[in-house]
Formats: C-alpha cells, structure tokens, sequence
C-alpha cells in the first residue's frame, strides 16, 4: 500500500476514494454514501480487504487473474525488467529481448497459422488496432468499401470509442455519441431470455444466419469481418447453442469475411483449451488478446493475426501504435505468466479437474427456487435468476435489481459474483482447487437463500 494511505483507516481511505477518484462502470455519487470496498492484497483465489475479510474471489479480478494472486515470480521478473530495460518503443525499427520472446511464444501457442502479434495496453486498444488492420487489409487489397464490421447486440469488446461501437451495449452507445459509423449489430446467441418456443438448436441456427442476412442487406462486397467473444463474457456468459458456431464458421467462409475472435476472457486456459476458439472449434483469422495473458499482473493486450493477414499488412507502413506496444516489462511478466500456466499445466487442470467439479456444483443449483438455467464452459458460468423457471420469465421488478440484491448478498458473504442483469456470473481464477470450489457453492447457496427471503 502507498505510504502516504497505509495507516489510514478505512472510513478516510473510503472518503478520500469517493472525493478523488472516478471509478469505471460506477454511479460515483453513492460512493460518498457507501464507500467502496478497500482489497489489500491477495493469495491464490482469496483477497484481503481492509478490515481482515477474506473474500473468495470467484472473478479472477475482472476475468483475468488466472494463475491467482500472490505468485512472486511475476514481481520478481517485473522489478529485473525494471531495473534492466524499464521502457523502450517498438516504433522505428527497434526491438526488446522481451517483446521478441513473447510473440514467438504466442505464435507457439495459438492456434493455425495465426503467427503474428500486434501489441497493445489493452484489450480495448487490440480491438482498436483490429477495427484498423482489417479496414486497412482490404484497403491495401483494393477494396476500401470492405469497411462494416459486424457483432452482436450485448457484446463487450472494450470502452474506447471504437471498441465500444464493436461492443453492443446499448446503455454505452446512449453515452459519448457512440457507435462510429459502419458497425452493425445483430441479435446475440441467448436463448433463455430470447428463445421463445424455439428449441434450443433452431435457435442457435437462426441467430448465426441473422449474419448472413446482414451480409446479404449490407452487401457482401461491403463486409470486412465479423467479431464476437467465443463465450460472451460481460453480456451475461451467454452460451451459444452447439448450432451456432458451425453455422458462423460457415458463413465467413463462404462469403470471404475476416473471422476475429475476442479472446480477451476466453483466451489462456479460460475455457480448458488455451483458447476459446479451440473449445468451439473456429478458425479465426484474427483473435483478440489481453487479461489472462499476463493474468492482469501488467497491463497488456494485443491481436494475434493470420499470416495471410499480415503479410499484406507488411506491405506498406501501418499507421497504428501506442507507446506501450510490446512494453518490456509487461511483455517480461507476461511471458513468465505463460511459463507457469504451461508448466504447472493449468490448462490441464481446468479441463481435468477443476471444471468438472465446478460444472457439476454449478448445474445443482438449477435446484434452488430462484435458479432457471446454469451455463458453463471450463471455468466461465452464470445462472439465470427468474421468477418462474419453466416460462423463463423475467422479474417483474426493473431488469438487474434482484440481480444485484444477490450479488449484494455474495459480497456481504464474502464471495465475489458478478451481477449481469439478473444473471449471476463466476469467473475464478483457474488454479482453484476442490475445497475452494465447495466453498464458492456454500456461499452462493448461502447468497440466494438470503436473496430470495428478501424478495419473500
Ligand atoms: N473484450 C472482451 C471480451 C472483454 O471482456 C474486455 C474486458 O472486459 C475487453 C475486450 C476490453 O479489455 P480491456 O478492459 O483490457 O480494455
């Protein structure tokens, strides 16, 4: 903790927190009422707040601290990359031993002839570079009205201005005048809340074909790519019909469109394979990168893209960078924290271990009165929050309020879920391990039961 902050109290810490300090994604104005929680360190999956709490994390941070807190490697490597090569530019032709290492060991890892990385500060500045790159790729292959980029309505692929106009958030286009011109929206794979009296596999059908039609209304002379996160994450981990996929993978190809996968939850063991699009069985030409890359021990992203991609790119000078493209120490921490979820084989260990036993808790509780579906992939799940399971019916109070009494209850309980509405969601770091998984049920169990006396 900072020395001019560490003998204070909580309450001052807080004061000064709701005087200073804008939080994202937050109604700032009742953090003067109720001021946020102060985390001071962290073990594992466990977080230690200011009063001594110990909070089982079931977010991994916001879906990133894969390898969990406390792993000292990370710190040691940061501060020997500190005191060697704090900072220098990829721009102008120069180059780090860091940087170098890490791309090659991305091209090592991700799938197909996907070989090359474009690197960012963060997930949203990669989709930023990637609205660019593919607008650019098609320019450079003389076709420059190859521009609309097409997502989906309730994606999340960032907060800039142009990551945010790819996401399909209403509540943010409402703010700040997005989305930029030739990006279009179809509806989203959910068929709880969507479905109506389709089966499940008709649906997921008819949601990837809305992609052909838009192609077809756009023109498919005008469509660059489309994006979307294999299991979309802050939409509500939203699980796809198996239909859906095939039914994309399909589309792209037939009508040549670029193919980018938001892998910035999905990537790095998230889903039991190094990356979603492995567990879906996609080919992307482009995949959207950061959080579990360095398991948000520095902040870094990036997009791994095809060779066919790049070699066109390299044909001329793409105008496109940030400072901290390839940073050194991130690239350092980065390339340790993929060193230790390949040797500690915690890919492994989701796929084998600790998703099955999570997925198996996780479907029970489909069994308490308030739970309609429970979805999961590896270690990505929600459950659905309803009134009347069988009609999959919202509840009549505003969309999200018992949504987050509940989440009020995990927190209250120690356990961080996430609220989506009136989606529960989890996201643990991926090295918990059974006993830690029994206590993430007993406290969500524990959460509902409260929540739903509260709605009595
Ligand atoms: N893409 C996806 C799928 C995300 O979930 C996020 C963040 O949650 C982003 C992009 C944006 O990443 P960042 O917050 O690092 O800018």
């Amino acid at each position: 903790m900072s020395s001019i902050t560490n003998h204070l109290p909580t309450a001052e810490l807080q004061a000064l927190d709701a005087a200073h300090h804008m939080h994202p994604f937050t109604a700032n104005g009742g953090l003067a009422q109720k001021g946020a929680r102060v985390i001071t360190s962290g073990n594992g999956v466990m977080l230690t707040d200011s009063e001594g709490a110990q909070i089982l994390d079931a977010m991994a941070g916001l879906w990133c601290v894969n390898i969990g807190y406390g792993r000292e490697e990370l710190a040691d490597v940061a501060a020997r990359q500190m005191r060697e090569l704090p900072f220098y530019n990829t721009f102008f032709q120069t180059t780090h031993t860091p940087v170098i290492a890490l791309a090659a060991k991305l091209a090592e890892l991700a799938p197909g002839d996907l070989n090359n990385v474009f690197f960012a500060g963060s997930g949203s500045e990669a989709n930023d570079t990637n609205i660019r790159m593919v607008r650019h790729y098609w320019a450079m292959q003389g076709k420059p009205q190859k521009s609309v980029i097409i997502s989906r309505k309730n994606a999340y692929h960032g907060s800039t201005v142009g990551s945010g106009s790819l996401g399909g958030m209403s509540g943010m286009h409402a703010q700040g005048g997005l989305p930029i011109p030739d990006i279009h929206h179809i509806n989203q794979p959910n068929w709880w809340s969507e479905g109506g009296e389709m089966s499940p596999e008709d649906f997921g059908r008819a949601r990837a074909q809305e992609l052909e039609q838009a192609i077809l209304d756009l023109g498919e002379d005008r469509v660059a790519a489309f994006i979307a996160e294999p299991v979309q994450g802050a939409g509500g981990v939203i699980v796809a019909p198996d239909s859906y996929w095939p039914e994309i993978q399909r589309i792209c190809d037939k009508y040549e469109i670029l193919l980018i996968a938001d892998e910035v939850i999905c990537g790095f063991g998230r889903t039991g394979e190094w990356f979603g699009s492995q567990t879906l069985n996609i080919r992307p030409d482009v995949m959207t990168i950061a959080k579990g890359l360095s398991s948000g021990y520095a902040p870094i992203g990036g997009s791994i893209v095809s060779d066919e991609i790049a070699s066109v790119i390299a044909q001329d000078e793409f105008n496109h960078g940030y400072t901290y493209s390839g940073h050194p120490v991130a690239s350092a921490v980065a390339l340790e924290n993929l060193r230790i979820l390949e040797e500690e084989d915690i890919v492994g260990h989701v796929r084998n271990i600790a998703a099955p036993y999570l997925q198996e808790k996780w479907q029970a509780l489909t069994e308490h009165p308030l739970v309609g579906e429970a979805k999961m992939v590896g270690l990505m799940g929600s459950i659905a929050l309803t009134p009347d399971k069988s009609a999959r019916v919202p509840f009549k109070a505003e969309a999200g309020t018992v949504g987050y009494i509940c989440r009020e209850r995990c927190f209250a309980n120690n356990l961080i879920m996430r609220h989506v509405g009136d989606r529960m969601i989890v996201s643990p770091p991926l090295v918990i391990q059974p006993d830690e998984i029994d206590l993430l049920i007993e406290r969500a169990w524990k959460s509902l039961d409260e929540c739903h006396s509260e709605l009595r």
